[in-house]
């Protein structure tokens, strides 16, 4: 792109939070646009959500899952995962822990794991609330009903990525399972009045800029509360362990071009990113993220729980991830957050 075309497009972005699908893409597509991009999304981050880094405490509590999604090392098929599920005591627990390193939210996902039915989960999630942290769930499709169960029992925000708003690749990728009812998951969740996160996958087979394009249009469209966006780490216990990384530079400029057209937006800086290049988590917080979700879960389930391979401080504990997530937001010149930190508007 001219310099003079790019510039104008990341101005527009900045001031309107608005683009175009044939804009986004050919920002998205542009090597040398990723660093005004990413100074661009700084900038929006700072004005909208601040300097804060919310820290939110992930529980990893069940590596059983009846889907079979091609990318992960949780699918059903996967003969090699070591499967494990945490008992209610000790998800609660974990919980308390988190609590007591000062995260203020917990963030409980899983395989879709059907021994955790509706009922069983909010009884969890009312132990929970009653230590007084806010709770994400990331467990996956569910029935309204059952999201309604949890909603009820306390639960202030669910995680559902789409992966990908291309309707043949994510129903060749997760055989099974229907583009629909992903869609139909988080229609239901945010009118259940769930703060409602979603996002994609970087490096999908047959995934171009205008798909990626279309993904963050589909955020906005949604009006997304939390966004999450990573590069597909491949697993070699999987069918998609034979192809390459997802590109960490595109990963960050749909994380920049996401936090400019989703200014309020909560914005991990995820641990794929991370797992796929060290320190990644500055260059994102530098490039429009503004939360990380340190790993709280302990022990065996801590390595147990392989989505893919080689995860980002998989061999620490969880307090050494507290202290050193904390000397590294100081030393972006950011805080961590105090409160619950949750989608707050501005527009
Ligand atoms: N079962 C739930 C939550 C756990 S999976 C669900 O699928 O929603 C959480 C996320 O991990 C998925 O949304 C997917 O985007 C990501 N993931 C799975 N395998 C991955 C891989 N190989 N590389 C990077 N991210 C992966
Ligand atoms: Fe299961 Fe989620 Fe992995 Fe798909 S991405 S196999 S639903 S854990």
């Amino acid at each position: 792109m001219e310099e003079q075309a790019r510039k104008g497009l990341i101005e527009k972005a900045e001031r309107t939070h608005r683009l175009s699908p044939e804009e986004l893409a050919a920002l998205l597509a542009d090597a040398e646009a990723e660093e005004e991009l990413a100074a661009a999304a700084d900038r929006v981050r700072h004005a909208f959500v601040g300097d804060e880094v919310h820290l939110r405490g992930l529980i990893e509590f069940s590596s059983y899952c009846r889907q079979n999604c091609l990318y992960c090392g949780l699918r059903r098929d996967n003969g090699k995962a070591q499967r494990y599920r945490l008992s209610p005591e000790e998800i609660v627990a974990l919980a308390a822990k988190a609590k007591a390193y000062g995260y203020f939210t917990a963030v409980m996902q899983s395989g879709e794991d059907p021994w955790f039915t509706a009922e069983r989960l909010a009884a969890i999630v009312r132990e929970v609330k009653k230590l007084g942290l806010a709770v994400t769930l990331s467990v996956g499709e569910r029935t309204k009903e059952e999201y309604r169960v949890l909603r009820e029992a306390g639960a202030d925000r669910f995680l559902l990525r789409i992966e990908t708003t291309d309707k043949d690749i994510y129903e060749a990728l997760d055989p099974g399972m229907s583009h629909e009812n992903r869609f139909r998951c988080l229609a239901d969740l945010k009118d259940l009045g769930y703060e409602v996160g979603t996002g994609c996958l970087i490096g999908l087979p047959g995934q171009t800029v205008e798909t990626l394009a279309r993904d963050i249009l589909f955020f906005q469209e949604i009006d997304a509360d939390m966004v999450g966006v990573g590069p597909l780490v491949p697993n070699e216990d999987t069918p998609l362990g034979g192809e390459q990384p997802g590109d960490m530079h595109l990963t960050r400029r749909v994380v920049a071009a996401t936090r400019l057209l989703l200014p309020e937006a909560n914005i991990p800086a995820t641990t794929a990113m991370e797992t796929l290049k060290p320190n990644a988590r500055e260059w994102i917080l530098r490039s429009g993220a503004n939360v990380v979700m340190p790993n709280v879960t302990e022990g065996e389930a801590r390595q147990k729980y392989a989505l893919y391979p080689g995860k980002a401080c998989v061999a620490d504990t969880p307090e050494h991830c507290r202290v050193c997530m904390e000397g590294r937001i100081r030393a972006l010149g950011r805080t961590v957050g105090q409160g619950a930190g949750g989608r707050r508007r501005v527009l």
